[in-house]
């Protein structure tokens, strides 16, 4: 652990900063504010009736900050919420302003299905967040049923044009492909990076939890890129420090930009600076491993900000070189993706 430079400590925290055991400076947290979410997709979440944490279980905000703040202590810089679907949760734009208060924070999005995005884009730009992340897997209201469950394209979509006419930038939207479900809209999504100065992200889908999503859906990165070639020749744009993962390109004269986050065909572990909180307050080292450490039952038992920066610092050594999902041993993560906080 290599030792911090700032002087100020008010919270009586090491003066550590989150390396791991391979080198990586762990500077990205994840916050899942809620494992509830206004849409069922099928690749995200089972069918029927799934059972949420109780409300109790659930940390609340002020405990989320305390959290934050130590993370921030430990040289955390970036911080985006998830869930679930956070707009769901009562009190998130509140929430959102004082999280982006959080002196040393340098960066607070927002990823969000965008069903409730209309109405709330002022609360949003007013708290301070100024990316978005969206997720469209498809441009077809029938299909979007179809994936997400909901009759509901037409509010994403309106969402997503607010937020472009308000100028939310960059906004990221992003589509999880799936063989013979969305695959045939590849051209459609990624044509919207010409018009658009949207970066439209193409994830390959990861087998976590019991979404029952057969084996063989999945379509990897490779594949997608080749089906691009259709709209023209793909440029690499440089990764810049608050990109993450994706693979970024551009084609000729396109507004916008096509990404690829390719979990599973193109490890990016090396360069993970990642950690995650989830909803129910376990700090997992990595999503695609089922190791996480308990920070709720110390902060109920009323552990100093100390103990709780132990539990960072045993989050990251436990955090391994790389994950083992792949295609050929479609190894599953327990737990549902939306529990854990994509
Ligand atoms: N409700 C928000 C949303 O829809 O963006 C945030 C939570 S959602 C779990 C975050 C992201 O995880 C979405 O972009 C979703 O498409 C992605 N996701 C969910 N399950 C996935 C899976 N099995 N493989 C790959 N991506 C997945």
């Amino acid at each position: 652990m290599r030792k911090l430079h700032s002087s100020d400590n008010p919270l009586f925290l090491p003066d550590m900063e989150l390396v791991d055991t391979y080198r990586r400076h762990l500077n990205y947290l994840r916050v899942s504010v809620t494992d509830r979410c206004n849409l069922q997709c099928i690749y995200c979440i089972p069918q029927g009736r799934i059972k949420n944490l109780p409300h109790a279980e659930v940390l609340r905000y002020e405990v989320i900050l305390r959290i934050v703040r130590i993370g921030v202590h430990l040289g955390i810089s970036k911080v985006r919420i998830t869930g679930g679907e956070p707009l769901v949760r009562k009190g998130i734009y509140g929430f959102l302003g004082k999280l982006n208060a959080i002196k040393g924070l340098k960066d607070v999005s927002l990823t969000t299905n965008g069903t409730l995005l209309k109405n709330n884009l002022k609360k949003i730009r007013e708290a301070g967040i100024k990316r978005l992340n969206i997720s469209l897997d498809t441009l077809d209201p029938d299909k979007f049923r179809r994936i997400t469950r909901h009759d509901r394209f037409s509010e994403v979509w309106d969402g997503i044009m607010k937020a472009h006419e308000m100028g939310f930038s960059p906004i990221k939207l992003n589509a999880v492909i799936l063989r013979g479900i969305n695959d045939d809209e590849i051209l459609d999504l990624a044509r919207l990076s010409l018009e658009y100065p949207f970066h439209v992200r193409f994830i390959e889908y990861m087998p976590i939890g019991d979404s029952g999503i057969i084996n063989g859906k999945t379509i990897l990165t490779p594949e997608i890129k080749n089906s691009l070639r259709e709209l023209g020749e793909l440029t690499a744009v440089r990764n810049t420090v608050i990109d993450g993962p994706a693979q970024r390109f551009r084609f000729e004269n396109a507004l916008g930009e096509v990404g690829f986050i390719s979990a599973i065909s193109h490890h990016f572990c090396h360069t993970c600076n990642r950690l995650r909180l989830t909803a129910s307050g376990q700090l997992r080292p990595c999503l695609l491993a089922d190791t996480e450490f308990d920070l709720k039952g110390p902060l109920r038992r009323g552990y100093l900000d100390r103990d709780l920066a132990e539990v960072f610092f045993k989050t990251a050594r436990f955090k391994q070189r790389e994950h083992h999902l792949a295609v050929s041993h479609p190894s599953k993560v327990a737990g549902r993706m939306s529990a854990i906080g994509g």
